[in-house]
């Protein structure tokens, strides 16, 4: 049993669908008071009205996370409404695909400066908050591709995600002193409307090639940030978890025949 966070500050980027979404449900169902950020307010409205809909506490906020003024207007936003930020999740994130020779330097610029940047300034304008608080949690959406596998078509993003890690791993210990945490979740192929838009060929290939047979749902993600922000993981810093259903694990083709096959 973990002890109850109900009450805390929480501000989750791109929770205007998908895992975002699902994260900020899941912390508004254990009582946290949330700021639903993403560049579509009507979305943002959207899932806030669900989680108040549900007995939690929630506000929308129209942002940019590749802006810096826009993350600056965030914080001051979740502290007006709730007098501080106890947890972040720097969340948004894209995924268009462009394999190398088609990949323009602008595609390029988007996928770094979203994933990238966005996490770097969604972070740093959140920081001079926890930092005079003495504490906090964030909690970076990284992916399995680029930390952990490669995708024809993803060397931007993948360049992005595991550049989140490396941010994560000196922001963990700059930021021990103030006993602000950093952490990251790594999803697999997570059902959502963006990889939705990837087409029905991409999801089954990809539920094809998950031992544990399934896409991942944003539950599965969003258990996974919830357990970095509790009291319980208090002594956890600078580190990254998988939750892909074990998608990482078989080494060829032929092992996940082999385990298919039963004998
Ligand atoms: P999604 O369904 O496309 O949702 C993305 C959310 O981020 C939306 O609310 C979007 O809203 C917001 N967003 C995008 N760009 C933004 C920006 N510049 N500023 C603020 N908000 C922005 O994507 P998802 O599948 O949930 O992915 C969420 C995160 O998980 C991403 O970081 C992604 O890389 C990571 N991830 C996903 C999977 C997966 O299988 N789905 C796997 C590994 C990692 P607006 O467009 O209105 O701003």
């Amino acid at each position: 049993m973990f002890a109850s966070i109900s009450g805390r500050s929480v501000i989750v980027t791109g929770s205007g669908r998908g895992i975002g979404r699902g994260i900020a449900r899941r912390f508004g169902a254990v009582g946290c008071r949330l700021l639903v950020v993403s560049r579509t307010l009507s979305e943002a409205e959207r899932v806030a009205g669900e989680i108040t809909a549900e007995g939690g506490t929630a506000r929308a906020f129209a942002a940019d996370v590749q802006r810096a003024a826009d993350m600056t207007a965030m914080a001051k936003a979740a502290v007006d409404a709730y007098g501080g930020i106890d947890i972040l999740c720097a969340n948004a994130g894209i995924f268009p695909a462009a394999k190398l020779g088609v990949m323009t330097e602008a595609d390029f610029d988007q996928v770094i400066g979203t994933n990238l940047k966005g996490t770097f300034l969604a972070v740093s304008a959140c920081l001079p908050v926890m930092k005079a608080q003495k504490s906090g949690r964030i909690i970076l959406t990284s992916s399995i591709t680029g930390p952990v596998t490669g995708y024809p078509g993803w060397s931007h993003y993948g360049a992005s995600k595991a550049g989140q890690l490396g941010f994560m791993r000196t922001a963990a210990i700059e930021l021990a002193p103030f006993n602000i945490t950093v952490n990251s979740v790594l999803p697999g192929n997570i059902a959502t409307e963006g990889l939705a838009g990837l087409g029905a060929d991409y999801v089954r290939s990809m539920e094809a090639s998950v031992p544990l047979g399934r896409l991942g749902s944003v539950q599965d993600i969003a258990n996974a940030a919830l357990f970095f922000a509790t009291d319980e993981a208090a002594y956890i810093t600078g580190q990254s978890l998988v939750i892909d259903g074990g998608q990482v694990l078989p080494e060829s083709l032929a092992a996940l025949d082999e385990m298919r096959s039963g004998s």
